[in-house]
């Protein structure tokens, strides 16, 4: 037995997302640097719920899905007073964040230094999105080959590690399928999700396939085309898009208008499965040639 917490140095606050807080931080025996998500363990929550986004990631094996490499169990005195102040919730704790004593779970993984969403403000040349769209898919390939729906594929949960590859995360929504009525799914329910990403369906809260992580691949792939000044805007013409299916008028790939079009078909049937989109061999044949250009450290 032994404490992991006590190897490593927190080196500062990185997010803080819905369910937790992620930091950075450094193994002070092999002097690398790595992701820890501290979730907080709700009171009538039992932790099974929350291992089971740790099980997940540790069943995963993939070049595009952030690498895992421990879970622990910990309280929430563990450094936190000192990074408190980085994050916004800090003058508030009605929903006891800084409780010392409460239980929480932490999960060590690999450090990713960017977002997608920050790539989608700098904007990126048409190679590189497709680059970085197909690397996506593949990732997701995979989720769905060992029977998983991510249910939360959205720009934040997709991240660039050191070496410009993508890096799908954020499991804490990701279920294994069961079956109904001769198909495989799940049932949705009410929990968060980006809500721009969420297929119609899912926002239904009825049972949804691995076709409602597809139609949030065609949201992500607007956004990685559309790269707006303002984050408005490209709202604006993402919610006509999911409406009417149709594209802006200063759109500039009509090329891609179809594939983005039947990916976020209001029917699930009718969007093609990763698998489909991968055999689109000419879709990616000039994105194959395309070097990924340095990228500015995220800070
Ligand atoms: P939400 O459910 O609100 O999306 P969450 O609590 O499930 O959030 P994550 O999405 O896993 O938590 O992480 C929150 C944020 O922390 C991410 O959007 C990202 O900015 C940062 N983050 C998460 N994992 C990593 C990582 N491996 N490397 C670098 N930053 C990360
Ligand atoms: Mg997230
Ligand atoms: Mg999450």
């Amino acid at each position: 037995f032994f404490s992991a917490a006590t190897e490593y140095e927190i080196l500062r606050g990185i997010a803080e997302g819905s369910s937790g807080q992620v930091f950075l931080c450094k193994n002070m025996l092999d002097q690398h640097e790595y992701a820890l998500k501290k979730i907080f363990i709700e009171e009538d929550d039992d932790d099974e719920k929350i291992l089971e986004e740790a099980r997940i990631m540790a069943s995963l094996d993939h070049p595009h899905i952030v690498r895992y490499y421990q879970v622990w169990r910990g309280d929430n005195s563990y450094n936190f007073e000192k990074f408190a102040g980085e994050f916004d919730s800090s003058s508030d704790d009605s929903s006891g964040k800084r409780d010392p004593s409460r239980s929480c779970i932490y999960i060590l993984m690999e450090y990713c230094p960017k977002t997608l969403e920050t790539v989608f403000r700098e904007g990126i040349s048409e190679e590189i999105a497709l680059t970085y769209f197909r690397q996506i898919v593949e990732g997701l390939d995979y989720i769905h080959s060992q029977g998983l729906i991510h249910r939360d594929i959205c720009s934040q949960n997709l991240f660039l590690d050191s070496e410009k590859q993508i890096k799908i995360g954020d499991f804490g929504l990701a279920k294994f399928m069961e079956v109904k009525d001769g198909e495989f799914g799940v049932q949705s329910s009410n929990d968060y999700g980006h809500h721009f990403y969420k297929s119609p369906e899912a926002m239904r809260n009825s049972w949804i396939t691995q076709k409602s992580d597809v139609y949030s691949l065609g949201v992500l792939l607007f956004g990685l085309l559309y790269p707006s000044k303002t984050e408005a805007r490209r709202i604006e013409k993402l919610r006509e898009l999911q409406k009417t299916l149709s594209l802006p008028e200063d759109w500039k790939y009509p090329d891609l208008t179809s594939l983005i079009r039947v990916l976020m078909s209001k029917d699930p049937s009718v969007r093609p499965s990763t698998a489909d989109i991968l055999a689109r061999e000419q879709l990616w044949a000039t994105a194959d040639v395309v070097q990924v250009p340095q990228l500015k450290e995220e800070n």
